[in-house]
């Protein structure tokens, strides 16, 4: 074979084999047992960066090890490609947003390809055609069926210069990402949501079966969801006839309580204003206290803002009454949009009540914290609040109940007086998913003036996007200003009605694309059952941790709707999760603005694909965060130059060499040498195959198989002396490359194919590792006590001095010989001899 190793010239000659005899093309085949690796699909953008490159670096490598397990592998990519940054372009350069998304899909495809990633290509699906967002559609018209999808009135970002919705991610520090002086504010639209609050407890409950997701994701999931059980209980306004319903998870704190709190934009604020002696006074309030909300979204303190209404309502426990508040701090979305101020129990109330100066007393005192209570005087006075349960004080009957007990007669007693419940809330709030966008599946509902919202029926789907459409930024939805795609007939009576302007959040493509990948042509459904039946669940999803909420949970919650429509007949969608750390460069995270973006394409021109790719592997634990280093990647190049030179030299010896036998007479003739050869080669097999089974620490897996390279390195002298035969030497040299393969394919190919094989390393089976042969070698050394042969023991020949000491007065024969003696002297000449004096 060629001495000379030329990575630009192999990778284009194995990826063009590869794609000509469709080596990672896969069907359903329930003969055999599958493996689905999925990485989350790429947004595209234009070029791929290297996070792109270590996600499906890693994919591949577990890929390609199950293809050689024998598994029958699915491993698809696909392309996100709705969303802003194809609008914005679009704005700017006055083009339309699928110009540049089929052109950045075109490029990065080049890209993926460049890197040699095992993906079967024909399955390749892109969410922006129509094809596949009549399926979004679909979805939606199945939740509405099912009163899964909603629409009402609700907050959202709006910059009243480009007079449009702002995404949050569009407000910057308070403002317009494009009108830096101009302060964002909150406006109500009507907007569709999805009720993910309808699986809020499943969603939780399910995560006992996720047992191979990472914990830190688990966690954030569970926070996210949020589940807390409490207490539901009204407070009687007088002058409105009717209460505020309060939701508390305290309420034994409930006789400490100094205030009503408000959401400003809870539904009674209006009738307070109706009411109201200043009623213009308090409208101002109100929207001044809502606007601070989205401020507070985006800066890190909430300053914390409150007002009077000037009403009061009544506890319905002590009987006493409490200034009714508006304040910031309350969200509408948790609860009931209004809590019971307790300064003393709260950390949150306490800042709050100490700024505004209202009272503050003890309720609750730790356990055997004695009877102190009452309204705090100025010695007593509470530096901070005391928010661990405890024992109740002036809390009239109950006083003297410890909190737990307390939260349950109280619960009971208000269930029974009727003015309350027990209840569990979540965090978890639904999903809003309308847009006022243009690029994005349009929601397919029609206004008319006779008959409301009607759905569009199924058999018309899909509403297309209507393609001449005018993108300036502002003002309303862009499909608001189309009117042929505005003016249809209504599917009930036929008249004259309006069509839904806003699109979908593009997290809803994401939420069942890798269903659609198993059958990506099916027309009549979005999925094919029983393929998806072979194929489900996914065995390995990568991606990245910034993921942990949103899109995997909007992907669990989409899955059991499936089920729940007879779609699927499993819960959850992904076995086992991993997520990938960043690459960053100089400890920051790659971007444009900061200079210190590597690009993989130009990488990949200076070293070639695998370099590239060993190096993402092999430079960090692949959770961790990797902190590019130019003197990393080239020493992975070195490695690779090395490696192969290796291997070719040998080639020629050893090509059409039958593989060494294991067991049996050949091998006991092996000859040292030659033992040392497949032990460590096994070995490192032992540690490779163990690794990519469970532990995933990669970069362990490319050091191992540098030091069998280096192994072999230093054996080349027994080698030339004949002493280890090409029997042997073929084998230890398969096993490398073939380890090598799920790591650097090209390369390996090459190799593999010097070596004498037919065909791809894919096409061949993993290696068993041989644990007779990656045992440690044993030797045999004699102890003598005062000279005298006395026993003898089996030590590893790689033992420390140490161990073989302590090995040869514990061994049973020698010992008799020391009982009730002193040991002078222990010596211990290496793999001979250990010889004790005694006296
Ligand atoms: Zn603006
Ligand atoms: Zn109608």
């Amino acid at each position: 074979m060629d001495p000379n190793y030329d990575p630009q010239q192999i990778e284009a000659k194995w990826q063009q084999r590869w794609e000509r005899e469709r080596l990672f093309e896969a069907e359903a085949d329930p003969g055999r047992k599958k493996y689905y690796v999925l990485e989350m699909l790429p947004y595209p953008s234009g070029d791929i960066h290297m996070g792109h490159v270590r996600n499906y670096s890693i994919g591949d490598a577990v890929a390609r090890y199950r293809r050689m397990k024998g598994y029958n592998v699915l491993h698809p990519i696909g392309w996100d490609a709705f969303g802003l940054p194809a609008e914005n372009a679009a704005i700017t350069h006055q083009r339309h947003p699928s110009e540049f998304t089929f052109a950045y899909i075109e490029r990065m495809r080049g890209q993926l390809k460049r890197l040699g990633v095992s993906y079967d290509w024909r399955r390749e699906i892109a969410t922006c055609v129509p094809e596949y967002y009549r399926w979004n559609q679909w979805f939606f018209l199945k939740m509405y069926e099912r009163g899964l999808a909603y629409r009402k009135k609700s907050r959202v970002n709006w910059c009243p210069k480009c007079e449009t919705v702002l995404a949050n991610e569009q407000v910057v520090d308070g403002c317009c990402w494009r009108h830096e002086d101009t302060p964002v504010v909150e406006r109500e639209l009507e907007q569709w949501f999805l009720k993910t609050t309808a699986y809020a407890g499943q969603l939780l409950d399910d995560m006992k079966d996720l047992v191979r997701w990472p914990e830190r994701v688990l966690t954030m999931q569970r926070n996210w969801i949020g589940r807390s059980t409490g207490t539901e209980v009204d407070f009687a306004i007088a002058e409105l006839g009717e209460p505020v319903r309060v939701f508390t998870t305290r309420i034994d704190t409930i006789f400490g309580c100094s205030a009503v709190f408000l959401a400003p934009e809870h539904p009674v604020v209006e009738k307070l204003i109706a009411r109201s002696k200043a009623p213009d006074k308090l409208r101002a309030e109100a929207e001044r206290i809502r606007n601070s909300a989205v401020r507070a979204r985006v800066t890190v303190e909430l300053e914390k803002l409150g007002a009077p209404t000037g009403f009061s309502a009544r506890n319905p426990f002590s009987g006493e009454t409490v200034p009714v508040w508006l304040a910031n701090i309350v969200l509408m979305e948790y609860g009931t949009g209004v809590v019971m101020a307790v300064p003393a129990h709260d950390k949150r109330d306490f800042e709050f009540c100490t700024v505004y100066g209202l009272p503050i007393r003890t309720v609750i005192v730790p356990e055997g914290g004695g009877e102190r209570g009452g309204e705090d005087t100025a010695a007593t006075k509470p530096t901070e609040a005391f928010t661990d349960y405890g024992v109740l004080v002036n809390s009239g009957r109950y006083s003297g109940l410890r909190s737990a007990e307390a939260i349950e007669r109280m619960t009971r007693d208000a269930e029974a007086g009727g003015f309350g419940k027990g209840t569990i809330q979540f965090r978890l709030k639904d999903w809003g998913i309308s847009r006022q966008r243009y690029w994005g599946t349009p929601i397919p509902m029609v206004y008319c003036p006779t008959d409301g919202i009607v759905p569009v029926p199924e058999k018309d789907l899909p509403v297309v996007l209507p393609p001449n459409v005018k993108l300036t930024g502002e003002g309303q939805s862009p499909l608001a200003r189309v009117p042929e795609f505005v003016n249809t007939t209504c599917p009930k009576c036929a008249g004259p009605a309006r069509r839904e302007t806003d699109t979908m959040d593009t997290f809803v493509d994401s939420s069942w694309y890798f269903y659609r990948y198993t059958d990506n042509k099916i027309a009549t459904a979005p999925i094919n059952r029983d393929i998806v039946k072979y194929w489900f669940p996914v065995d390995q999803y990568i991606g990245g941790i910034e993921h942990a909420i949103l899109h995997l949970i909007y992907m669990r919650f989409f899955t059991k709707v499936m089920r729940d429509i007879g779609l699927v007949d499993f819960p959850e969608p992904v076995a086992r999760l991993f997520t990938q750390g960043m690459v960053i460069k100089d400890r920051a995270k790659m971007s444009k603005s900061k200079g210190n973006v590597v690009d993989p394409v130009e990488m990949c021109a200076q070293y070639g694909a695998d370099t590239v790719r060993l190096y993402m592997l092999f430079a960090a634990p692949p959770e961790k965060d990797l902190d590019w280093n130019d003197a990393g990647i080239e020493g992975a190049s070195r490695f690779l130059y090395r490696v192969y030179r290796l291997v070719a030299r040998y080639a020629d010896r050893v090509c059409g060499v039958p593989p060494w036998q294991a067991g049996g007479e050949s091998e006991r003739r092996l000859g040292p040498e030659e033992r040392r050869l497949l032990r460590k080669a096994h070995q490192t097999l032992r540690h490779v195959t163990e690794d990519l089974e469970e532990r995933w620490h990669f970069n362990t897996d490319v050091a191992v198989t540098m030091e069998l390279a280096n192994e072999i390195t230093d054996l080349e002298a027994a080698i030339e002396e004949g002493k280890i035969r090409p029997q042997a030497l073929k084998t230890g040299l398969d096993v490398l490359v073939l380890m090598l393969s799920v790591f650097v394919p090209h390369v390996a190919d090459e190799l593999w194919e010097g070596l004498g094989h037919a065909g791809s390393t894919l096409q061949e089976a993993w290696p068993p590792f041989d644990a007779t042969l990656a045992a440690e070698e044993e030797l045999e050394i004699p102890v003598q006590v005062n000279g005298k042969l006395r026993g003898r023991i089996r030590v590893a020949a790689s033992a420390e001095e140490e161990e073989i000491r302590n090995r040869a007065q514990t061994e049973a024969a020698v010992r008799q010989h020391l009982d009730g003696r002193q040991v002078v002297k222990i010596i211990v000449v290496p793999r001979k001899l250990v010889s004790i004096v005694v006296k």
